[in-house]
């Protein structure tokens, strides 16, 4: 049977582009893609990098703080959110285009269209294209997920925010409420608080950052407290009503105030709505998820999905890890698995939280363990009078002596647990970390000088 192109990608996210690039300029494949928004996906239009580049600049205001604190005499103004906001999409732009760029190089064709699965082999665009392919991807990502009984508020435009609209915003509200203890209500909640607004967070749960090493989210929790933002855990809204362009939330906790704009970084959910996987064959999972087996394959042997659609680790690297292994796979004849083994992630509040590998709690679970932990006073932030303590720790198995995970809450923790990862992923012992001399002086120096182990378990 002959077929119009090799590869159809539905996605153009770090993922499918990866995956499409790779197919087509490695594995000699006839590739389209086709996007219906903006080329570069979630991480590149709508997360990651906008995020980052606002982390970047909430990241000035401590800067100046910090730097009056050495000496320098500064005037300090105020914060430009409409001047910031055009130089942020303009490098946006800019990274459109490179994405774009890079697939037209690779010889991928590209249909700014919005595209469903007619069958197993075929794609329907909504330009009326139709387009028969041997392989389909679905690289489709995920959506913010905003509860079901807020969105009628949305809908009539009060400003009822999610992750997707912080970037577009008009101008900064004086104060906003953030319901949610993930990732982005983390970062979001730090950024904001460093850009001057007034920042409430409430998260349903016990503590934030459900997940990550217990000790880690307390002291993280601490740091977030101290830096103005008022933290609720054990709190979820009640009620939110709208007046005079702002908002009134009524919260568990028997707090009732005004914000000027509540943001639900409530989780996210797979894009798969209205795709045809179903009418394809392809039976979703609870929330809406791609279920794949570990060649990233669904049960329709023609259709394949990476990324955040299936719900497995939602985080670019991964999602490209997978696009490249499928590529690799399918069209380059070398069978290659992803690895979603000892995957390094880092939250992007201040200070950051870099972690790898299996958390205190998880690892007691497994085998006998003991615990390196220490809290110190950085010194570029002692002598600027701050109060932050950065945190390190090492879980080590008593058994093998490999480190089995790592945390780190310090300022451009992101950074140095990327070199963890790399230890860890080599299978490092305690021993091994030992007998590394310190850089000195530096924070990261304390994850190879913890010399007595603070508790066993
Ligand atoms: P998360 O799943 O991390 O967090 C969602 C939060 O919303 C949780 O605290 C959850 O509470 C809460 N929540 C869910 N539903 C409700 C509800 N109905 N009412 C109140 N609270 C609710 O999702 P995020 O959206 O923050 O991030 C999604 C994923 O994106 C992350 O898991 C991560 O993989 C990725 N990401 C990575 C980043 C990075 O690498 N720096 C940055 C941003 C995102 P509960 O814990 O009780 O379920």
């Amino acid at each position: 049977m002959s077929f119009d192109v090799d590869l159809f990608v539905i996605g153009g996210g770090s993922g499918g582009v990866r995956a499409a690039r790779i197919a087509a300029a490695e594995g000699g494949a006839r590739v389209a893609l086709a996007e219906e928004s903006r080329m570069g996906g979630t991480c590149v239009i709508r997360g990651c990098v906008p995020k980052k580049l606002m982390v970047f600049a909430s990241g000035f205001a401590h800067a100046m703080e910090d730097a009056a604190a050495y000496g320098w005499q500064l005037q300090v103004g105020s914060f430009d959110w409409p001047g910031f906001r055009a130089k942020l999409h303009t490098e946006l732009d800019r990274l459109e285009g490179v994405y774009r760029a890079n697939l037209e190089r690779a010889g991928v064709t590209i249909h700014d269209a919005r595209a469903t699965i007619a069958d197993p082999h075929t794609v329907q665009l909504d330009d009326g294209t139709t387009v028969t392919a041997k392989h389909i991807l679905v690289a489709t990502g995920g959506r913010p997920f905003l509860p079901e009984m807020w969105r009628p508020l949305r809908e009539a435009g009060a400003p009822v925010l999610v992750s997707d609209d912080i970037f577009d915003l008009p101008e900064l509200p004086d104060s906003i409420l953030v319901v949610g203890g993930g990732y982005i209500a983390c970062e979001f909640a730090c950024i904001l608080a460093g850009l001057g607004v007034k920042v409430t967070q409430i998260y349903r749960g016990a503590q934030i950052l459900r997940g990550f090493d217990e000790e880690a989210r307390g002291h993280l929790a601490e740091l977030i407290r101290d830096q103005g933002i008022e933290l609720h855990v054990g709190t979820d809204l009640i009620e939110l009503v709208a007046a005079d362009g702002a908002l009134r939330a009524k919260t568990t906790d028997g707090r009732e105030r005004p914000y000027g704009a509540v943001l639900f970084a409530t989780g996210r959910v797979p894009n798969t709505e209205g795709l045809g996987l179903v009418e394809a064959g392809v039976a979703l999972g609870r929330r809406g998820e791609v279920p794949v087996d570990e060649w990233s394959q669904t049960g329709v042997p023609s259709i394949y999905a990476i990324g955040d659609v299936t719900d497995r680790i939602a985080l670019t690297p991964v999602a490209i890890r997978e696009g490249h292994a499928f590529a690799d796979t399918v069209f380059r004849g070398v069978a290659t698995r992803a690895d979603h083994d000892l995957v390094a992630s880092a939250v992007f509040t201040r200070p950051e939280l870099g972690s790898v590998g299996l958390t205190e709690e998880a690892a007691r679970e497994q085998e006998p363990v003991e615990i390196y932990c220490t809290s110190f006073r950085a010194m570029h932030t002692a002598f600027a009078g701050r109060h932050d303590r950065v945190m390190m720790k090492l879980v080590v198995s008593k058994a093998t002596r490999r480190v089995l995970g790592c945390h780190i809450i310090a300022d451009q923790a992101g950074e140095m647990i990327q070199l963890a990862g790399i230890a860890l992923k080599m299978g490092a012992t305690k021993e091994d970390f030992d007998r590394t001399v310190a850089v000195h002086p530096t924070m990261a120096e304390e994850l190879v000088t913890m010399r007595r182990p603070v508790r066993e378990a």
